[in-house]
């Protein structure tokens, strides 16, 4: 666990390999909030988390994923279900799915298949309804005394949600301010990109996301892919343009829908990404990079295609 400061605390949820995922744990005084929790198998680090700075699960008053992809709420439930006192927050379109998981897991297997989902995410453990609060744009959250504030930030997924911090002046971004894995960083700055993922990329309400989190001004971004990013105003244009790149980059393949249009997606997404690399001056060779952007290459080309056939489907509608 990697203390921020302000009381705010980064785990690493060893999702896949140390540094690729986080959650944070939010202290103030006696009461504790998580935001994001991993999937069901980083629960001891979580409860070793909770331990080591001589507090209880009772403690906790507040689990709040972000959105419901699983490397950010898969271990919502078997978190919930050691916190006693904790309420779950939840993006209105987020909430539904955690009550009842059924949805993500059939989805989730679709995409990784069920092997992998097994051995990647154990299990995904209902919350109860009672214990859910839905948290509309602008809702404010006490903890202790420290005011917590839920921003809808559809863009990467229609059920996102960022966390403003007043103490800290912190957001927690879920994947809205993008991905920044500190294996990537040079002394040019961090490889910031954007996450496409399946299945509701959408670019220009993600534009207008980052819009509102700019006016917020924060001081710092908590990324949970990954940690901290301070100053992030300094870092939006280099966010910006990845949305616009990768959007672009699936509109030039939109007249050609056949099967191998996947594949090329994938191509270019590497080529993109590998380039960027290069630019920041990262010294790691091609197939480190490759690598450690595998599962982000696949999951951006796959969500630009599903960004494709659902703008298909629209113009069909029309
Ligand atoms: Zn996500």
């Amino acid at each position: 666990m990697n203390d921020l400061g302000e009381g705010v605390y980064c785990i690493d949820t060893d999702y896949q390999r140390p540094g690729l995922a986080a959650c944070y744990l939010i202290r103030e005084g006696d009461r504790l909030g998580f935001v994001d929790t991993g999937t069901a198998q980083a629960l001891p680090r979580l409860l070793d988390a909770v331990a080591s700075l001589g507090l209880t699960t009772e403690q906790v008053d507040y689990v709040i994923p972000t959105h419901v992809h699983l490397d950010h709420a898969g271990g919502a439930g078997d978190l919930m279900a050691v916190c006693p006192n904790a309420r779950l927050v939840a993006h209105p379109n987020a909430a539904p799915h955690l009550i009842d998981p059924s949805r993500l897991t059939a989805g989730a297997t679709a995409v990784y298949g069920e092997e992998a989902f097994a051995r990647d995410f154990g299990r995904i453990t209902p919350v109860p309804e009672a214990r859910v609060m839905v948290a509309e744009d602008g809702t404010e959250i006490d903890l202790n005394g420290r005011t917590l504030t839920f921003i809808d930030t559809p863009g990467h997924a229609n059920h996102h949600g960022c966390v403003l911090d007043s103490r800290s002046q912190g957001i927690f971004t879920g994947d809205t301010f993008g991905i920044a894995y500190k294996d990537l960083d040079t002394a040019q700055g961090p490889l910031l990109f954007a996450p496409t993922t399946p299945v509701a990329f959408d670019p220009g309400a993600w534009q207008r996301s980052l819009d509102r989190i700019l006016a917020l001004a924060p001081r710092v971004a908590y990324l949970t892919h990954f940690c901290r990013l301070d100053d992030p105003a300094t870092h939006l244009g280099t966010l910006r343009e990845s949305i616009r790149y990768l959007a672009d980059l699936a509109l030039a393949e939109e007249s050609a829908s056949d099967d191998q249009r996947l594949g090329r997606l994938r191509a270019a997404v590497d080529a993109y990404l590998l380039g960027r690399a290069r630019q920041n001056a990262c010294e790691l060779p091609d197939e480190r990079v490759r690598e450690l952007l595998a599962v982000d290459i696949e999951l951006n080309a796959q969500g630009l295609e599903v960004w494709l056939r659902r703008r298909a489907r629209a113009a069909a509608r029309t």
